[in-house]
């Protein structure tokens, strides 16, 4: 039975991971400081024979008694609003806490993969990405908190795979949704849906010209559990190439919830993005994978979570 750290493991794809791997017989040790994740997200498996919770700030030495088979490396900040408040905490997980889980995983004689972004492309010259585009990223902008601290992460784990001959996975997540996201995250989606179901104004930053491609959870998880089993070791795009406006985007939750409210447009942040689309042949070809939940039907089941939520909190 495989031994597997996750850092990170309290938060929204962290704790979908816990899920998966303790599915497919995994004994599973989920390490997290709630910086931005929260007790919630695991409650459900306290008490789980196969389950251990470390409280622990990866950015500091770790400490796991016993062997591990493999760590997988998810501790960070991810929404805008999250990494824009925590600027040095994102750098410092990045670089401190992915050099502390590489020196973990070395030790452990294990296998490590990091949870990478699209945000590596910065604001991307060439549409769709693929993983052979070096990006453009402004590294003294207000995103290059996170956008540099992540390749600085990929850096540090091909110098690790390369010196030490570490076994490593570098996967790159596009925006990805479903449920346990946290509703005041700041991202496009909990933003909406929310502003939607309470009939407030839905807020379209810029024009709305700018595109995104949503991935549902599943989806994604399923992507990272196929890259960890295989044996490739340069980064793999998982995101779906299903891509839309986020000016269309509002609407389609909008008519989705069946709401009222109207669109009003505010600045558009600084370096946000204009194109994101991931170019998935890499994935499809080695992994052998590509997602199966349509937008339709991935909104349909967050809408169900978001609506629990908001009946939780009143
Ligand atoms: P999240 O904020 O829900 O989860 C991150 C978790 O890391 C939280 O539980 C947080 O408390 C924990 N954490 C942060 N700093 C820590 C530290 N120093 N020590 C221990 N734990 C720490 O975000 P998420 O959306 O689940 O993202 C998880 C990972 O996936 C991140 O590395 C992120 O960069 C990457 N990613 C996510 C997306 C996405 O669409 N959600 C896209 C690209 C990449
Ligand atoms: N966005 C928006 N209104 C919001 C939140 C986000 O228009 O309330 C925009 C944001 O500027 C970006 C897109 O939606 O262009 C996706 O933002 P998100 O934070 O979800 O992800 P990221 O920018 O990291 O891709």
């Amino acid at each position: 039975m495989p031994r597997t750290l996750i850092t990170g493991g309290a938060g929204f794809l962290g704790s979908h991971l816990c899920d998966r791997l303790l599915k497919d017989g995994h004994d599973v040790v989920c390490m997290d400081n709630f910086l931005t994740g929260s007790p919630d997200n695991i409650a459900h498996l306290a008490g789980h024979p196969r389950f251990n919770f470390l409280e622990h700030d990866v950015t500091e030495y770790i400490t796991i008694e016993g062997a591990l088979d493999y760590v997988l490396h998810f501790a960070s900040p991810a929404s805008p609003i999250d990494y824009l408040r925590l600027p040095i905490q994102t750098l410092k997980v990045g670089a401190l806490g992915t050099h502390n889980a590489l020196g973990l995983t070395k030790a452990k004689n294990a296998c490590f993969l990091l949870a990478s972004t699209s945000e590596v492309y910065g604001d991307a010259i060439t549409h769709p990405q693929k993983e052979t585009y070096w990006g453009n990223v402004n590294p003294v902008g207000l995103r290059g908190v996170y956008d540099e601290a992540k390749r600085f992460a990929e850096a540090i784990t091909m110098a690790y795979h390369r010196h030490h001959n570490l076994q490593t996975r570098i996967v790159r997540i596009f925006n990805t949704y479903g449920p346990r996201m946290r509703l005041n995250d700041g991202r496009a989606l909990p933003a909406f849906m929310r502003q939607a179901l309470v009939g407030a104004p839905i807020t379209v930053h810029g024009t709305g010209e700018q595109t995104r491609s949503f991935t549902y959870v599943d989806d994604t998880i399923d992507g990272i559990v196929r890259l960890l089993r295989s044996k490739v070791t340069s980064p793999v795009n998982i995101g779906c190439r299903d891509e839309i406006s986020i000016l269309a985007f509002a609407k389609e939750i909008i008519a989705l919830v069946g709401s009222t409210s109207t669109i009003i447009h505010d600045p558009l942040p600084e370096d946000d993005p204009k194109n994101r689309q991931p170019d998935i042949s890499m994935a499809n070809r080695l992994l052998g994978w590509c997602p199966e939940v349509d937008r339709k039907e991935g909104l349909r089941r967050t809408l169900s979570y978001v609506l629990q939520k908001i009946g939780q909190a009143s």
